[in-house]
């Protein structure tokens, strides 16, 4: 499933919530039924689990365990089939400081399917496989080879797929008795161009059948010169050969070799993902600098902006902690209520200062969430941008974390 910004933040701040629990022993349960396993055997490993807990010898790490379970038991009796997706169970006695544990329940739909059913008990939640689908789902295209051998494969997401493994005819560097050594270095080059068509052509078919805007580009790896004689022969489909981004080294050319380049390609892959929000967080540096005055930043300015519908585009830092908080007065005939907007480090509500009663929180949201609806609302994009750059960073620490361009001037600036 491909998330929208606000859906890809949401589901980023979940796992970071989970991440951040933790058992005092081995015994956070972390449940992943995929949509076609049967509840009721799902039901009878956790009965059994529940049995083979007796034996724990710590006892509150027993009792936390079988009372986990059976959370977990009470939990699959409300789901009689898993949804489409599947569902994941985080289940357990997690610490809340002060030497106290709480049982934590959550039960959630993940937005891709889950293909492996998995039980897991540790003193954290698992959370790779929610991780995984998180990840961008872009999809590369990888060739490894040298003279004797080539590896073709797709990269996923995260996932390296196999396409096809060749291996070549060309005969090693001694030549036997008899023949002249000019034939055969001739016999040998033409041996090595033919290896390299295929190779191409392999690759063709293999790139070729995904949709042209899903590939994003294409790494080769192998020994040099063999990777650079490939890439500069043009191997490849002209409109393949236009998406090479980078021929790198390494040492092995069967599937091993395909993760050892997808190894070697990590800053390449990383820099791309960036690549859109640097592109942003330049453009609005331009416009910061630029006499027109189309850049805007602070909640309260950006804010007004909206309001106008002035708001091309808005951006909002991923560091932000921030909530927008809707604060009532508690006292019975005044009805004074204000909108609000806290961090965790905000002092406690003061007095109403209306009938100086007491004030309290009605309603909570996360500020990028609210201002997420509200852009979406005024018709601006949102481009919500992680603090892994420099430009990123500095749009959290410079500019509060909320910055706009936009469409015309406005004396809100
Ligand atoms: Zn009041």
């Amino acid at each position: 499933m491909e998330f929208t910004a606000q859906e890809k933040y949401e589901f980023k701040r979940l796992l970071e919530d989970l991440r951040s629990k933790t058992g005092r022993g081995t015994e956070l349960i972390s449940l992943y039924i995929p949509h076609d396993k049967q509840i009721s055997d799902v039901t009878s490993q956790l009965r059994e689990e529940h049995g083979q807990a007796a034996n724990i010898k710590s006892k509150v790490t027993r009792t936390n365990v079988q009372s986990a379970l059976e959370s977990a038991m009470a939990r699959l009796r409300l789901i009689p089939k898993a949804p489409e997706n599947g569902v994941v169970l985080f289940i357990g006695a997690v610490d809340v400081g002060g030497n106290k544990t709480d049982m934590y329940t959550s039960a959630l739909e993940p937005p891709d399917p889950i293909v492996t059913y998995r039980y897991h008990c540790d003193s954290s939640f698992l959370l790779t496989p929610l991780e995984d689908m998180l990840a961008e789902k872009k999809t590369f295209g990888l060739i490894v080879l040298d003279r004797r051998e080539a590896t073709i494969g797709l990269l996923r997401g995260k996932r390296i797929e196999p396409f096809k493994h060749l291996t070549s005819s060309v005969p090693g560097k001694q030549r036997k008795g008899g023949q002249s050594s000019h034939r055969f270095q001739q016999l040998r080059l033409i041996a090595i161009h033919d290896f390299y068509k295929r190779i191409g052509e392999s690759a063709d078919n293999a790139f070729l059948a995904v949709d042209a805007k899903d590939l994003e580009g294409i790494l080769i790896g192998g020994p040099s010169p063999t990777k650079e004689e490939f890439v500069d022969g043009s191997f490849l489909h002209h409109e393949l050969q236009r998406k090479i981004l980078d021929a790198l080294d390494v040492s092995y050319t069967d599937e091993a070799g395909l993760y050892e380049l997808v190894e070697a390609a990590q800053d390449r892959l990383q820099d791309l993902e960036l690549t859109q929000e640097k592109q942003v967080m330049r453009r609005f540096m331009k416009e910061l600098v630029n006499d027109k005055g189309l850049a805007s930043y602070g909640e309260r300015e950006v804010r007004h902006n909206m309001s106008l519908g002035a708001v091309d585009t808005l951006l909002i830092s991923e560091g932000l902690r921030k909530t927008r908080s809707t604060v009532r007065c508690a006292s019975q005939n005044c009805a004074y209520e204000e909108v609000v907007t806290r961090t965790p480090t905000s002092p406690p509500l003061g007095p109403c200062p209306k009938c100086g009663g007491q004030l309290a929180i009605v309603h909570e949201v996360d500020l990028v969430s609210d201002l997420s609806t509200l852009s979406q609302e005024s018709g601006s994009v949102v481009k919500i941008i992680s603090t892994d750059f420099e430009e990123g960073a500095q749009l959290l620490q410079a500019f509060g974390g909320i910055a706009a361009i936009l469409r015309y001037k406005t004396s809100h600036i």
